[in-house]
């Protein structure tokens, strides 16, 4: 057989993960997917498990089946409150203030001291207080 010149089984693999970002893929999906493209099924998991190995890929299990998804790199997930713990405690924090995380109470808290009263706007969205 010639080498084909096609993209590596890998490189499509994550070419399609992107594609459904954010969403999580089944692994039987995506070994589907690698019998599309001309390649055992079982070549299919064995690339996706390389891929979350290099970090290209993030894992995760459900029930008692695998699934994955792209690891978005061009994004800024660390300006996303919901990824903070709180600076003065350990809750989630839902807000920036003074570009540090904090959660509901201690927002409302410095809300008392600060004056500040409407932290969300009109769709409901938390406004970021950097
Ligand atoms: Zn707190």
């Amino acid at each position: 057989m010639p080498p084909s010149k096609k993209p590596s089984l890998k490189v499509l693999l994550s070419l399609y993960l992107k594609e459904k970002y954010p969403s999580f893929i089944n692994g039987g999906e995506l070994e589907q997917f690698a019998v599309t493209q001309g390649h055992k099924a079982s070549t299919g998991s064995r690339r996706c498990r390389e891929l979350a190995d290099e970090g290209t890929l993030e894992r995760r299990m459900n029930g008692k089946s695998v699934e994955y998804r792209d690891k978005e790199k061009g994004s800024q997930p660390e300006r996303n409150p919901a990824n903070y713990r709180c600076c003065r405690c350990s809750k989630d924090a839902i807000v920036f203030r003074d570009s540090r995380p904090v959660c509901q109470k201690h927002l409302d808290l410095a809300g008392l001291v600060g004056g500040i009263m409407n932290l969300r706007d009109s769709n409901n969205n938390t406004l970021l207080l950097t």
